[in-house]
């Protein structure tokens, strides 16, 4: 009994130290984003207001969005190894403290280092963020939510001006244009998709870090326990829940599942 609320402790303590981090970076970006928003609006609406050639005209203009939406990544690209760096340091030590040992002296991580071991969807975050100046998945991503946004408007023949709309809201204030991100605008879907990049990022290094120190001091036969954040929990990651297996590569797969996992493996104690 004992034991379980040790387990859930650990756990608690890792999403508070991901939840800070996580939204320190989300409002880092956030201006940023309705800025590119506010860019893509202005691009959209140099297409004529409607006719049916303004799919030839969207054609010409698209490639412009890329440069606009690769600001988002840089920013992301720049601000996410150096809070990944900063959470190791907890993480490791509330590990330790999980298994009554002292919290190691921790090796710092490079940031290019840091982007190669983060690993979302099978892709490293290094190739979702790519190399500045470079594409990168997460840009091309962004730009091909926006170019079936464009073209299914235009194909139901929506004014221009509501295509605008739907990229992101503007109201005056001050004398200045301000970008209002709404519930299924394509502002919002970007800022879901960076937010998941944040989180899953975090999540990863979070296990990884605490896994790595696990292993290294596990004692020979050491099992394995699967603790999901009971919140919110997905049909794939439920059934794990207090699953023991006698080693790690028992599991079929190991946390983060998937882009909104919460779940840890941590050594049975
Ligand atoms: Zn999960």
């Amino acid at each position: 009994m004992q034991s379980n609320e040790k387990e859930e402790e650990l756990l608690a303590l890792f999403l508070l130290f991901a939840s800070r981090i996580e939204a320190r970076l989300e409002q880092e970006v956030r201006p940023v984003l309705r800025f590119a928003m506010l860019e893509l609006r202005q691009l959209i609406e140099q297409i004529s207001p409607t006719g049916q050639f303004r799919i030839y005209e969207w054609q010409q203009i698209q490639p412009l969005a890329l440069p606009i939406l690769s600001t988002i990544t840089s920013v992301l690209r720049v601000q996410i190894p150096p809070e990944l760096e900063a959470i190791r340091p907890r993480i490791q030590k509330a590990a330790a403290e999980y298994v009554n040992q002292p919290a190691p002296v921790v090796a710092p991580i490079g940031n290019q280092e840091l982007l190669k071991k983060v690993v979302i969807g099978g892709i490293t975050l290094n190739s979702i963020l790519g190399t500045p100046g470079v594409s990168n998945r997460l840009t091309i991503n962004m730009a091909r939510d926006l170019d079936r946004m464009v073209r299914t408007s235009l194909f139901k023949e929506l004014p221009t001006t509501e295509i605008a709309n739907k990229v992101v809201r503007t109201l005056e204030r001050n004398g200045r244009t301000i970008a209002q991100i709404r519930k299924g605008s394509y502002g919002n879907q970007i800022l879901n998709r960076t937010n998941n990049t944040i989180t899953a990022a975090v999540w990863d290094i979070a296990n990884k870090t605490a896994r790595d120190f696990w292993e290294d001091s596990a004692a020979a036969g050491q099992e394995w326990m699967w603790l999901a954040t009971l919140e919110n929990t997905c049909q794939l990651c439920l059934p794990y829940h207090r699953v023991t297996k006698p080693s790690l590569n028992d599991f079929p797969a190991l946390p983060k599942v998937h882009p909104n996992c919460r779940c840890v493996v941590v050594p049975v104690v």
